[in-house]
């Protein structure tokens, strides 16, 4: 349950005293005025919706052609994964390794310990390890580059446009809209709750 409790500031490490702060509402700091804490209405149950979309789109695009490239009258279906393949092939270890890292295995991760944190707590209970799972999911969030990769395809998409036809597949888009519904996602989870229900057996100050 939420009540008063010490929150240090973000921005200038002042430590204070928040009352509770109603659905909706938000407390700020006294000296930097900088937001402390927002309190999100329905904050599991939105933030597990946003968690299944992102797996939905990260399936989709994953599994279908991320463009497919018409040179000389003849078509080429491209998906991530053998983008990814075919930079191995070609001796790009290490760039076909980041391809793979930071466009499959971090969102997959992401994607995955959100549904694992959220999924429980909207059904109003804890699910196992979910403290340590949302610690994790605090350090793989980095990592999860979906914008970068976005940007990398358009501007190929962009340098390759005199010498091919491009026809942007299912997987592009999906991955466009995969971007800002993570970003949803990490906007509606609301850290504080989750760390108290999460951790209850911690007292506090
Ligand atoms: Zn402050």
């Amino acid at each position: 349950m939420r009540g008063s409790h010490l929150i240090a500031c973000h921005d200038c490490d002042l430590l204070q005293q928040v009352p509770t702060v109603p659905a909706g509402g938000a407390a700020r700091c006294g000296r930097c005025d900088a937001v402390l804490t927002r309190v999100i209405p329905r904050t599991f149950e939105r933030t597990a919706a946003l968690g299944l979309a992102a797996l939905i789109l990260l399936i989709v695009a994953n599994v279908f052609p991320l463009l497919t490239l018409e040179i000389q009258g003849r078509l080429t279906h491209m998906s991530i994964v053998a983008g990814a393949w075919n930079l191995w092939l070609q001796g790009a270890d290490w760039l076909a390794g980041l391809v793979f890292v930071t466009t499959l295995i971090a969102p997959a991760l992401h994607v995955g310990l959100l549904l694992w944190v959220v999924l429980p707590l909207a059904g109003g209970r804890r699910g196992p390890a979910g403290a340590r799972a949302f610690r994790w999911l605090q350090s793989i969030r980095p990592w999860s580059m979906a914008e970068v990769f976005m940007l990398g395809v358009l501007v190929s998409m962009v340098k390759l446009a005199d010498l091919a036809v491009i026809v942007p597949g299912i997987a592009l888009w999906a991955f466009a809209a995969l971007i800002p519904v993570l970003a949803a996602s990490m906007v509606t989870l609301d850290a504080e709750e989750t760390w108290r229900t999460l951790a209850p057996e911690v007292p506090e100050p």
